[in-house]
């Protein structure tokens, strides 16, 4: 057995590769890692099969069909949303493992008539961030990020209504960051529904990604991990 290997990997049970990429990021995630070795051996939750296999990956090819039943997993044949399970473990695991990740948003819906300001506060645990063109072709992280915490206008047919108006007005609607977590995850929502194939498509295109972003109040984060699934 070659000793300078430290890590060995996670066997994949058939297309549960979406699911190892996250399990690999969790496991390199020193804060995660060590409080999920706090949480009690008692406890039914999900903790106890994620500690053995944080364990595992150190001496073998580690396996993750406790993980993959406990997550209730349906089919390991079957690829699935990356996010959707993300969002599965962190709702499973101990309060103090999920909350390393947890932020909040303020969802602000503002009338511009009356100045009405409507705040919906909305946590969460990743930001999905939108693909979309730029005009010099290249796609950064950071251009998402800009995209997601911009004002949105709803004008013209588009308006909303207003309950102190009590009547339909041009509107602002827009993200603030109220809670920065502690290490933020971004997802790129690569996938798209394409109702002509009636199926899932994916956009390719290559990403900039850069080692810090700076997020609005000062709060920068510096990248330490990065999931970069080939296929589909
Ligand atoms: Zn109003």
């Amino acid at each position: 057995m070659n000793q300078d290997i430290k890590y060995r990997g996670l066997r994949n049970q058939g297309a549960t590769c979406h699911l190892n990429s996250i399990l690999q990021v969790l496991f390199m995630t020193r804060e995660f890692r060590e409080a999920v070795k706090r949480c009690p051996k008692e406890n039914e939750d999900i903790n106890v099969q994620l500690n053995a296999l944080f364990e595992d990956v150190g001496r073998n090819t580690a396996e993750t069909t406790k993980v993959t039943k406990k997550l209730q997993f349906e089919n390991v044949y079957e690829q699935q949303d990356v996010g959707q399970y993300l969002e599965k473990i962190l709702s499973l695991v101990s309060d103090e493992a999920s909350q390393i990740f947890r932020g909040e948003l303020v969802h602000r819906t503002v009338c511009d008539q009356c100045d009405s300001d409507t705040e919906d506060l909305v946590p969460f645990w990743f930001l999905s961030l939108p693909l979309m063109d730029s005009s010099d072709g290249n796609y950064s992280v950071e251009d998402a990020i800009r995209e997601f915490l911009k004002d949105v206008r709803f004008y013209g047919e588009d308006q909303l209504y207003c309950d102190k108006c009590e009547d339909n007005r041009d509107t602002t609607v827009k993200y603030e960051l109220k809670h920065h977590p502690e290490i933020l995850i971004l997802l790129l929502k690569r996938f798209e529904y394409n109702y002509q194939c009636m199926s899932y498509s994916k956009d390719n295109r290559a990403v900039d990604v850069c080692h810090t972003i700076d997020l609005p109040e000062n709060q920068t984060y510096e990248l330490y991990g990065l999931v970069d699934h080939f296929g589909l």
